[in-house]
């Protein structure tokens, strides 16, 4: 008898709910579900000194965009509070290299890892110019950047709910992701398009991707071959744009509590 109260109660409770009456009780005050000063972003930056990845159409290593783009990216997390957020520089040859940063980011017990990188063209698309009486490539038929996802990577789901996350917020700072990678003349490097809106594809047996024990997804900031595009990756107000869309990615990813 003694717990007809309280049901009693209960049902009134709910029957004032279900009446669409607001509850005029203090709200009690949820735990946070983002809890950012520990919340740790691996942030890799793509390739290393010694092996830069692509080539500019200026003839600007992609490294150095990495470089600076990821740098820009940790001082805009760093300054909303995500204090934890990793640089992940990496030396010497390729394959090494791609080993020793996945190994060093799953020793790291972060919740997200997001590789950087900037996008040139197969070969057999790049055209021959003079830049300041030097011999460059370039290609300017594709622009925009773009995001990669392994369905082998142990938390796929995540990696794709952050992606399309990303997707989304560079879409609303009005930057365009590439199609091209759906194209057949893209050959081997042909992938996948499973978010047209967010501009993500698969790439499933990307190392860094499939290998890293947290979600992670790579992006393509833009294209470096293409001589318009290469100066907008140089200009700050781009990498700006860039590092607020993660920014506010990162936050919504940390608060869903997906990782
Ligand atoms: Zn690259």
């Amino acid at each position: 008898m003694k717990l007809a109260f309280p049901i009693f109660a209960l049902l009134a409770a709910a029957a004032v709910a279900s009446a669409g009456i607001a509850d005029a009780r203090p709200a009690k005050p949820a735990a946070p579900a983002c809890d950012r000063p520990t919340f740790r972003v691996i942030l890799d930056v793509g390739h290393t000194a010694q092996e830069p990845g692509a080539v500019s159409a200026r003839g600007v290593p992609e490294y150095d965009f990495n470089l600076r783009l990821a740098r820009r990216i940790a001082a805009a997390l760093v300054k909303a509070g995500f204090a934890h957020t990793v640089l992940l520089l990496t030396d010497g040859a390729a394959q090494p290299a791609l080993l020793a940063r996945v190994q060093r980011a799953n020793a790291m017990q972060a919740q997200l890892f997001v590789s950087i990188h900037h996008d040139s063209v197969p070969e057999f698309l790049l055209a021959a110019w003079e830049f300041l009486g030097a011999d460059g490539r370039f290609s300017d038929r594709f622009k925009g950047h773009a995001l990669f996802v392994s369905r082998d990577n142990a938390r796929f789901r995540q990696s794709l709910a952050f992606a399309q996350l990303l997707g989304r917020a560079l879409k609303s700072h009005r930057l365009e992701y590439t199609p091209h990678y759906t194209l057949k003349l893209m050959g081997p490097r042909r992938r996948l398009l499973v978010d047209a809106r967010a501009g993500v594809y698969r790439f499933d047996q990307l190392v860094v991707l499939k290998d890293a024990r947290m979600p992670a997804v790579l992006l393509e900031a833009g294209s470096i071959v293409n001589r318009a595009e290469e100066l907008s990756m140089e200009s700050p107000e781009r990498q700006a744009l860039i590092a607020a869309a993660m920014v506010e990615a990162v936050e919504k990813f940390c608060a869903a509590g997906r990782q």
